[in-house]
């Protein structure tokens, strides 16, 4: 079983890290929206580093003058399940894979978009399927904005510095 993690990043901008276990490390994408659970609504992710698998299970403060420096709350975690052979689709720029999460469930897939400068975009895309929810639906980011782990918000876990 591979792992997945989202984790909701209080950095300058706010943004939704999401990490597929690939190879033993965490492929990343920092999803500056965060994901929609609306069939097709396309959001950007930004290829980042790779983490380690250990990092996946972290939920704290960066300390300022640290990069990324701000909280880290642990949004969503839990499985997931390639398509076809996740190293090639990665190279290919095109990944359909399902995900078994609290938050996150069903098809998705990730699209690498056409080079523009130094920054390697792609969009990740919910699939439409019975996990999806229609446009007039509860946002999953607004219904659940909590962690997975500790139930607690960003906010707190901002405040909670010293
Ligand atoms: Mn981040």
């Amino acid at each position: 079983m591979l792992s997945f993690v989202v984790q909701k990043h209080a950095a300058r901008q706010l943004h939704y890290d999401f990490r597929l276990e690939v190879g033993g490390v965490l492929k990343s994408w920092a999803v500056t929206r965060g994901p929609s659970l609306v069939a097709g609504e396309r959001r950007l992710a930004i290829e980042v580093e790779d983490h380690l698998l250990s990092y996946g299970s972290f939920e704290g403060v960066i300390p300022s003058g640290s990069y990324g420096a701000g909280a880290v709350l642990l949004w969503d975690r839990g499985t997931w399940e390639p398509e076809g052979d996740p190293v090639a689709d990665l190279t290919a720029g095109s990944l359909r894979f399902r995900l078994r999460g609290e938050k996150l469930t069903g098809g998705w897939r990730l699209m690498r978009m056409a080079p523009r400068g130094r920054q390697v975009s792609w969009l990740l895309i919910k699939a439409d399927d019975e996990a999806a929810r229609a446009r007039s639906a509860p946002n999953i980011l607004e219904e659940s904005p909590l962690s997975v782990v500790s139930g607690r918000s960003i906010e707190a876990l901002s405040a909670n510095t010293s």
